[in-house]
């Protein structure tokens, strides 16, 4: 295997996979995933996530419901359409992209989506279940990595990972996720000591800074897996990770690429969880 992990073809294998499952339901008379994408407002960023999001939900052949909502929507309209959706068997996964405008509070936003249909798996009950190392419904940027660093071949048992940020979507999920593998863990963040001295001892790194190029090659072990979350736009237009791919692929055993990493699986594993919302929890025809 080569030393780059393909993102960009694993998440093609995982989508040709779901193709072929959900075409077997509508051969079977089986009802079709549906999945419920809400924005709101225009963020340019969000915008380009959610279209992205939209054209895999098709291109698996799931139905899409597309909500797109201004800006100035009211907390009563926003909260009266996730009640509708929790109660509509034609839809099997809710979205609503972050962030929200200031006027609604997102954590009540997520709490409010039934966890059985919260395929980003962001709802309290389902870091809940992760915690307690029964999942239901994963993150889908940790649960992709996990599929990366799976795809290596190597065993997590006895390693030592090391999360480099600790936000509710990237750094604490993979936590966990990391744990439930069996690696022993170590999460960074803006207040640790000597960051460096961390990563020396890591056989595993998973870098969610939002930094450009941060993480450095010589700070690494030699042999380490290197899995770079980053995304961040640079002066020229160009795509960078939060680690110094460089000075990074001359010590690493495997690493991913940004872009073609850890991006295109984030939404692959979207669609592995409105799938299995679809084939497991809402087994009705
Ligand atoms: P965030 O801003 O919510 O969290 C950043 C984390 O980095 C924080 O925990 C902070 O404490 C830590 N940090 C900041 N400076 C640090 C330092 N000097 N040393 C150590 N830790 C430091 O970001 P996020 O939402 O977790 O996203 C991180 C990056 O991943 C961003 O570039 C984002 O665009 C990207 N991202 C990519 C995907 C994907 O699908 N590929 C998904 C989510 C986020």
């Amino acid at each position: 295997m080569s030393k780059i992990i393909d993102g960009k073809a694993i998440a093609k294998d995982i989508r040709m996979d779901i193709k072929q499952k959900v075409d077997k339901r509508e051969q079977k008379g089986l009802r079709i995933p549906g999945l419920a994408v809400i924005i709101v407002g225009e963020n340019p960023a969000s915008k380009i996530y959610v279209q992205n999001k939209r054209k895999a939900c098709k291109e698996v052949g799931f139905i899409s419901y597309d909500y797109d909502l201004d800006a100035s929507v009211s907390n009563e309209t926003l909260f009266n359409l996730i009640d509708k959706l929790n109660h509509d068997d034609a839809v099997d996964g809710i979205l609503v992209q972050l962030p929200l405008p200031s006027h609604i509070d997102s954590d009540r936003v997520l709490e409010a989506i039934v966890p059985h249909k919260d395929v980003d798996g962001f709802h309290p009950y389902n870091i809940g279940k992760l915690m307690q190392r029964n999942p239901l419904l994963r993150p889908c940027t940790p649960k992709g990595i996990m599929t990366l660093l799976e795809s290596t071949k190597e065993t997590f048992k006895g390693k030592h990972a090391v999360i480099v940020g600790a936000s509710n979507i990237v750094g604490r999920p993979m936590l966990m996720e990391l744990l439930l593998a069996g690696a022993t863990v170590t999460t960074c963040h803006r207040f640790t000591d000597d960051l460096p001295s961390h990563l020396k001892r890591a056989d595993i790194v998973v870098a969610a800074v939002g930094k450009a190029k941060f993480i450095q090659g010589e700070w690494l072990k030699e042999g380490a897996t290197v899995i770079d979350v980053g995304i961040n736009r640079l002066d020229d237009g160009s795509l960078s990770g939060d680690v110094d791919f460089d000075s990074a692929v001359k010590k690493a055993k495997y690493i991913t690429p940004v872009p073609g990493g850890v991006g295109p699986m984030t939404i692959a594993t979207l669609l592995q969880n409105t799938l299995f919302a679809c084939e497991y929890l809402h087994n009705k025809a």
